[in-house]
């Protein structure tokens, strides 16, 4: 007990290090267990791990918060900030070698995710969190790791899990808050929308380090065309701008909030906090932003409905790369999006290669058909929605061609939105250098691929996968650059990521099931057996965070080793 705990951090002062080591085991205090899982070897080494495990009955968060998986979902990042929060106050912070003696938990975004950090199931609250055991030198401080056990942390768990010290108005409108926004989303195809901006969104962010709302910025007011009102389940009834299915193209001026009103469209496949100006800005949780990413490994993907003719007779039903182009890279993007299956494209002409988006009727009469391999993206979106019923909002402010094949066209002007559908309509009408649809084949679709085990084995059978910072992730010496994806939004997910790729490769890799089959396993697991399930560490699952089937896929694929079948 933490008796006995006390009495061995005291003679354990200025001790060796690894000393600590002996430290592995479960205390009981007097409102939870203390369980420490992993003591780190030296206070360099990332710090250790340990949990608290408290009685549901103790922490008293009533079963009605926390009784379908989203409210759930609701209370643990609540619980997570508060004790994030209560960490910074409690006074705790670096005492000695190499920042040892601080405590941290997972740290949350303006996103709210499922995670690991907390876990509320049957009749216990988890808490899992790191410390880094103090030292100076090599030597143990035992008094500072007393002080930090027995004093800062009751107190941040007292603070920040304890039901009646919570502030209750405020974890109760999340959950809410949450409802309302899963709600909405659910609402989207109902409606026959694929997006939602509600009136008075704060789209812009406060730089670009800081993912916090601007202030002051223009709130948004939809135009009068596309303006709905949805009712939701708490009552509140929010205005906004309905996005319709089909082609959305955006326009206006430079600097007029294009990309930021897209940016915002992205991040709308996530629920977010109250304050943060994009509560109701709802996306269909399947929506893939498509950018080029020149540079990035291709492997066996069918990009022949963007791409063909290459020199050489270069097949692209199956097409490798190690080093894409613009316009290839962007058209494999959108092909394993296909893949994955996605009901919305998104699109910013700040981030697409202008020959995979745009061929104008003077090329057209310059460079003969068959010379050109790319079919550009203005000659298949209609043939997405159409035959696939994949939407695409996209922008596109330096050309009107694709005011012949929009449905819905929407002009950014000082950063509020108008509808300009008749009047680029009516342009498009009285223009006569019009351009040709370019292809002479209709839209094939895409083929799925089957990962082959041969993929991961080079690099035996012990690697290890593990995240480095957001973009990254190492597997074995390989690295996969993951900075193309830009709807990852925590770096946990990417921790989650390496993991969920570890169990792919373990348990899931059989060379029957296509990329995304494998992927529907892995979240089939997780929604069973929660995100600890697919985790290989005991007690302590570490920092993660749900990504997107999206992201995962995305991920494998840009794994340079990997080989398809
Ligand atoms: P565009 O893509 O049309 O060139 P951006 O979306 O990049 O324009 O926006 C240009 C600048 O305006 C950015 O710095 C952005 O933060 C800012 N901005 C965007 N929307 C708003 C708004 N509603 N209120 C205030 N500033 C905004
Ligand atoms: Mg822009």
């Amino acid at each position: 007990n933490y008796k006995e705990l006390e009495k061995i951090l005291f003679s354990m002062d200025g001790k060796s290090y690894s000393a600590y080591k002996s430290l592995k085991g479960e205390y009981r205090f007097e409102k939870y267990i203390l369980a420490i899982d992993h003591v780190q070897s030296d206070p360099y080494a990332p710090p250790s791990k340990m949990r608290i495990i408290m009685d549901r009955k103790i922490c008293g968060i009533p079963y009605e918060l926390t009784d379908t998986k989203d409210k759930n979902i609701a209370v643990s990042d609540f619980l997570t900030r508060n004790f994030y929060r209560e960490i910074q106050k409690s006074g705790n912070d670096s005492t000695g070698t190499g920042g040892s003696g601080r405590i941290f938990i997972d740290r949350c975004g303006q996103e709210i995710l499922e995670r690991t950090s907390v876990l509320i199931k049957g009749d216990k609250v988890e808490v899992r969190f790191e410390m880094g055991m103090p030292a100076k030198g090599r030597r143990i401080m035992g008094k500072a790791a007393q002080k930090i056990i027995f004093e800062q942390l009751p107190e941040i768990v007292e603070k920040s899990i304890i039901y009646d010290n919570l502030n209750k108005k405020a974890l109760n409108e999340q959950v809410i808050l949450v409802l309302d926004q899963e709600y909405a989303r659910k609402m989207l195809k109902e409606k026959g929308l694929v997006a939602f901006v509600a009136n008075d969104s704060v789209l812009p962010r406060e730089s670009g380090v800081s993912d916090r709302p601007m202030k002051n910025a223009v709130k948004f007011k939809s135009p009068e065309k596309f303006e709905i009102t949805l009712k939701l389940p708490s009552g509140k009834e929010v205005s906004g701008m309905g996005i319709p299915k089909g082609i959305t193209l955006i326009v206006g001026g430079g600097y007029h909030g294009k990309s930021t009103l897209l940016a915002a469209l992205e991040r709308g496949v996530y629920n977010h906090i109250a304050q943060d100006g994009r509560e109701f800005i709802i996306s269909e949780s399947d929506a893939v932003k498509i950018r080029a990413e020149d540079g990035r490994n291709v492997e066996k993907v069918n990009i022949s409905g963007f791409i063909n003719n290459l020199p050489q007779n270069k097949d692209t039903r199956a097409f490798s790369t190690e080093n894409a182009s613009g316009s290839t890279s962007q058209a494999a993007n959108v092909a394993e999006a296909l893949e994955y299956g996605t009901s919305l494209l998104l699109i910013d002409e700040d981030t697409s290669a202008t020959n995979f988006m745009i061929r104008d009727g003077r090329m057209q009469k310059l460079v003969a058909k068959e010379k050109e391999p790319i079919t550009p993206f203005i000659d298949r979106v209609k043939e997405l929605y159409d035959n696939f019923g994949v939407s695409t909002i996209l922008i596109v402010g330096g050309s009107g061609d694709y005011f012949d094949v929009a449905n819905h066209i929407i002009m950014m002007d000082e950063y509020v939105p108008k509808d300009v559908t008749e009047k680029a309509k009516e342009i498009a009408k009285l223009d006569e250098n019009k351009r040709e649809f370019s292809s002479n084949d209709k839209f094939q679709g895409v083929t799925q691929r089957i990962p082959l085990k041969k993929s991961f084995s080079q690099s035996g059978k012990l690697d290890k996968t593990k995240a480095k910072g957001k973009y990254s992730i190492l597997y074995g010496k390989e690295l996969i650059d993951i900075s193309g994806l830009e709807q990852l939004v925590d770096d946990s997910q990417t921790n989650c990521i390496a993991v969920m790729i570890d169990y792919f490769k373990n348990k899931v890799l059989d060379e029957k099931l296509t990329l995304s089959q494998a992927a529907d396993r892995i979240y089939e697991k997780i929604e069973k057996g929660g995100l600890d399930s697919i985790s290989s560490y005991t007690g302590h699952p570490g920092n993660l965070a749900l990504p997107r089937k999206q992201e995962f896929c995305a991920a494998v694929n840009r794994y340079r080793k990997l080989r398809i079948k």
